[in-house]
C-alpha cells in the first residue's frame, strides 16, 4: 500500500513537470515560422500561429482572439525586419509575460532598395537562413525549457539535416534552367534572398511590402524586361490577387508559370503545407516553367516581320527614284 502511495505521488510529480512548467507553448507570427518551430518542439508541446494560411502578414489586422493567444503564450517567435510591423503593438497591449524572439537574428540581411535603413524581411527564402531561424528557435527553447534540452537538440539536429538536403536540392534544380532564362518575375518582391542565394535574377511589380499599390511605371518596367529578355513565364503568388500578373501575361503574350508561396505556407494537406514543401514546390514550379524552350514561332514571327520589311523598302526606293526621274523629264 505504501509503495502504491509513493508511486501515485511520483506520478503526480512527473505529470506536473510535463504539463506545468515544461510544456512548451509557442506562438508564431506566420505559418512558415510555425512549421519550423513544430519540427523543433516535436512532442514536447504545441505551436500556434497568428496569421492564418493564405493570409498576408504584411497587412494583417490582429483580432481580439490574437491578443488572447499572445497573452497565453510563453514564447513568441517573430520574423522581424518589419515583416509583421503590427505585432509590436499587439504584444505590448496584450499584457503577456512571454519572451519574444526575433528569428532573423544573425541573418545576413539584404537592404531595401526603396527605403533607407530598412531591410528585406523575406530571409526564409534562402534555406541557409531557414537553418538560422531553426537554430535561433532551438537556442531560445533550450534557454526557456532547460529540462527538455536534450530532446530539443535531437529534434533540431534531425531537422537541420533535412534543411541542408533541401538547400542542395534547390541549387541543383535551379542550375538546370538555361542561364539566360534564369529570371523570376512575381507580383511582390519576396524572392531577393532566393535569387541571391541560388543565382536567379528577380523582378517584381511591387516592392518588398504589399502595402503599396502598383505604379504604371513599374508595370511598364516589368513589361519591358519580359519583352527584352523573352522571359519564358511569369508567376502568381498564393497571398496576392493575381489580376495584375494575369494582365501582364496577356499584354505581353507570356504564360503564367504557376503559383508560388512567398509569405504563407499552402494548405496543410498540400505539398506546400510545410516550410520544406513550400520551398520545394516553388523551386519545382520555377524550374519547370523557366526551363521550357522559348516558343520558336515567336522568334520565327519576329524574323518574318523583320524580313517582310526589306522588299517594301526596295519597292519604296524604286518608286521614289521613278518619281524623281519623271519630274526631271517633265521639267526638261
Ligand atoms: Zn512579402
Amino acid at each position: 500500500m505504501k509503495n502504491l502511495i509513493y508511486a501515485f505521488i511520483l506520478f503526480l510529480f512527473c505529470s506536473g513537470q510535463m504539463h506545468g512548467q515544461d510544456k512548451i507553448e509557442v506562438l508564431c507570427s506566420a505559418s512558415m515560422l510555425t512549421d519550423i518551430a513544430e519540427n523543433i518542439v516535436g512532442d514536447l508541446g504545441v505551436v500556434n500561429t497568428i496569421v492564418p494560411i493564405g493570409g498576408d502578414p504584411h497587412i494583417y489586422e490582429a483580432t481580439p482572439r490574437d491578443a488572447q493567444k499572445v497573452k497565453n503564450a510563453k514564447v513568441i517567435f517573430i520574423n522581424g525586419l518589419t515583416f509583421e510591423g503590427w505585432i509590436t503593438e499587439l504584444i505590448e497591449n496584450s499584457g503577456t509575460t512571454a519572451t519574444t524572439y526575433t528569428v532573423t537574428e544573425g541573418v545576413n540581411v539584404i537592404a531595401s532598395a526603396e527605403y533607407d535603413n530598412s531591410y528585406d524581411p523575406h530571409a526564409w527564402m534562402d534555406v541557409s537562413n531557414g537553418i538560422i531561424y531553426a537554430q535561433n528557435m532551438k537556442n531560445a527553447l533550450v534557454k526557456q525549457f532547460p529540462k527538455v534540452a536534450s530532446t530539443i537538440e535531437e529534434n533540431y539536429a534531425k531537422y537541420e539535416k533535412e534543411l541542408e538536403d533541401l538547400n542542395s536540392y534547390v541549387q541543383a534544380q535551379i542550375n538546370k534552367i538555361p542561364a539566360e532564362q534564369r529570371i523570376l518575375i512575381t507580383s511582390h518582391d519576396a524572392f531577393n534572398y532566393y535569387g541571391k542565394k541560388y543565382g536567379i535574377e528577380v523582378e517584381a511589380i511591387i516592392g518588398i511590402s504589399t502595402e503599396a499599390d502598383a505604379r504604371t511605371s513599374d508595370v511598364a518596367r516589368v513589361s519591358q524586361v519580359i519583352r527584352d529578355r523573352k522571359v519564358p513565364a511569369i508567376f502568381v503568388e498564393s497571398t496576392i490577387n493575381p489580376k495584375l500578373i494575369k494582365q501582364l501575361a496577356n499584354d505581353n503574350g507570356v504564360p503564367i508559370g504557376g503559383e508560388l508561396y512567398a509569405d504563407s505556407l499552402g494548405e496543410p494537406d498540400t505539398e506546400a503545407g510545410t516550410y520544406v514543401g513550400m520551398i520545394k514546390s516553388n523551386t519545382d514550379v520555377i524550374v519547370s516553367a523557366l526551363s521550357s524552350k522559348i516558343k520558336n514561332e515567336d522568334v520565327g514571327n519576329a524574323t518574318e516581320k523583320e524580313s517582310s520589311k526589306t522588299p517594301l523598302m526596295i519597292i519604296g526606293i524604286v518608286l521614289f527614284a521613278l518619281l524623281l526621274f519623271a519630274i526631271i523629264k517633265l521639267k526638261n
